[in-house]
């Protein structure tokens, strides 16, 4: 980055990220985790090479404690950390679960003092103190947290850090509980915290004012060397850090290291939202279905030239692919290159009245599917009886609470029926049309989403990965509702598959 040079500050080389998405992250209003899907979360996070696991808060229920137990059994790769307040009985159910790391907190606020402690500076000095002294007692790492640090008179807050530091503690966080920092006074923050203690400084930083990554960074430009984050920025209220926007920043634009294996992360990311039931906005930097798809003629064709011009990284770096989404903005050359993937030959005239046709629908408030695009082309070019898929049929049936759904489906010249069963009409769907398509081809779903707004013309959009034979394929599907959107992407997913393997067999 050219402005690297300008920062005054010595970036550290490399920071550690500790990561919170199963407990500030499963603390997201109405998100809750089975035992068995937090230890599963707990790999995958393993697996992207996170530092730290904070992996709950024992006292909340035995199903957390049980989990937690799990996964510190694992013997995982990161750091197994717990939550505990500054209580005997806490730490004590901490040390039941055998972490490496517990993480225990006081508020140091005087809004927290009074309002929910009800305790002087002096006693919440006293139990910090001790309480870091009795977790070291059963030899865990001990990483101290000032809740609510932003809002602690910084004299305090000095006294209280240096305190536990002597106490014993091994690290420290300010946590920006409730997300009201800005990021030129949260450097100032922590550049005077590293002033006063030797022990390595993390920061933890809400997105009450959109302003988590921004002040995360801030904290590691003054020297912060942890930062704690969840996937998709999940947390209490509007969220915490988001790791992946902050991982990739750290890494891509500030050049400082991080043990995160990108190319693993939106499939992480994927994961979280399905298990927590928390759906990534289109828009979301890195993780987000727009965050690499390009619409805009004049972008599309700087793309075509370099994919420099328009995308800061390479959307392989995070395991995605680039998209191309025909509509209004589309301009002839993405749409000749699209066109010329399916084997069309090169013709402006033609070309352009395609593209004159998909603005038509665009400006008709439609979305338009690739699917539409070609059927266009069709036309265009006289071609007809070219195989495509399409969904001629879906029906759908509720009894005693159970879906059954089944489909008919043109996919690469065949036409398929499957049914299908599920506690939901999408589940149903989506396995009638798995079941419909297996006909013609060996297929596994890797992963599937969702859009369902309301009342705007066809308005549902589904995205279904699907795998067979070592090979992934992405199939979208446009719909008046989510089931026609579901069975509508498995069946273009499948019918790419067929395509490429006949044109591989044919060529
Ligand atoms: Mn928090």
């Amino acid at each position: 980055m050219a402005w690297r040079r300008l920062l005054e500050s010595a970036l550290p080389s490399r920071a550690v990220m500790f990561d919170t998405t199963l407990r500030d992250g499963e603390q997201t209003a109405g998100a809750a985790l089975r035992p068995d899907d937090k230890v599963r979360l707990a790999e995958a996070l393993a697996d992207l090479g996170v530092d730290v696991i904070e992996a709950g808060f024992p006292p909340v229920s035995s199903g957390e404690s049980t989990a937690i137990k799990e996964i510190t059994a694992a013997g995982l790769s990161s750091k197994v950390c717990v939550l505990s307040r500054c209580e005997k009985s806490d730490i004590d159910a901490a040390a039941k679960v055998n972490p490496q790391w517990i993480h225990v907190f006081i508020a140091t606020s005087d809004i927290h003092l009074k309002h929910k402690l009800r305790m002087t500076r002096e006693q919440v000095l006293e139990k910090a103190v001790s309480s870091v002294e009795y977790a070291k007692s059963y030899g865990f790492t001990v990483h101290f947290s000032a809740e609510d640090a932003t809002r602690t008179e910084v004299p305090y807050l000095l006294q209280v850090f240096q305190a536990v530091e002597k106490a014993g503690a091994d690290s420290l966080d300010i946590p920006d509980t409730v997300g009201t920092i800005i990021p030129t006074a949260m450097k100032r923050l922590v550049a005077t915290v590293k002033n006063s203690v030797k022990i390595p400084v993390a920061v933890h930083c809400h997105d009450d004012f959109g302003l988590a990554v921004a002040n995360s960074l801030a904290g590691v430009e003054a020297g912060a060397e942890i930062v704690h984050a969840t996937i998709n920025g999940i947390g209490e209220r509007a969220g915490n850090a988001s790791l992946e926007e902050v991982a990739a920043s750290l890494k891509f634009l500030y050049g400082v290291e991080t043990n995160i294996r990108f190319e693993k992360i939106f499939r992480v990311s994927r994961l979280v939202e399905r298990l927590m039931g928390i759906t990534v906005p289109k828009n979301k930097a890195i993780v987000g279905d727009n965050a690499f798809a390009h619409e805009s003629g004049i972008h599309v064709h700087g793309i075509l030239g370099s994919p420099t011009t328009y995308e800061p990284v390479m959307p392989e770096v995070f395991g995605r692919r680039r998209r191309i989404v025909f509509g209004k903005h589309s301009g002839i050359h993405g749409l000749e290159a699209f066109l010329r993937e399916y084997g069309y030959s090169v013709d402006r005239d033609k070309i352009s009245s395609i593209l004159r046709s998909v603005k038509e629908v665009a400006d008709g408030g439609g979305k338009v599917s690739e699917e539409l695009v070609l059927s266009l082309a069709d036309e265009v070019y006289g071609r007809t009886g070219r195989q495509r898929s399409y969904v001629k049929n879906v029906y759908l049936m509720l009894s005693n609470d159970r879906f059954t759904a089944g489909c008919e489906l043109m996919v690469a010249g065949e036409f398929v029926k499957g049914e299908g069963l599920g506690s939901s009409a999408v589940e149903a769907a989506l396995s009638a049309a798995l079941n419909a398509v297996r006909k013609v081809v060996d297929v596994q779903i890797v992963d599937m989403k969702v859009h369902a707004p309301y009342f705007v013309n066809h308005a549902a959009e589904a995205e279904v990965v699907i795998s067979a034979a070592g090979e992934e394929l992405v199939g979208r599907g446009l719909g008046q509702d989510p089931v026609h959107a579901v069975v509508s992407a498995v069946a273009s997913a499948a019918h790419q598959l067929l395509f490429s393997q006949r044109r591989l067999e044919a060529g």
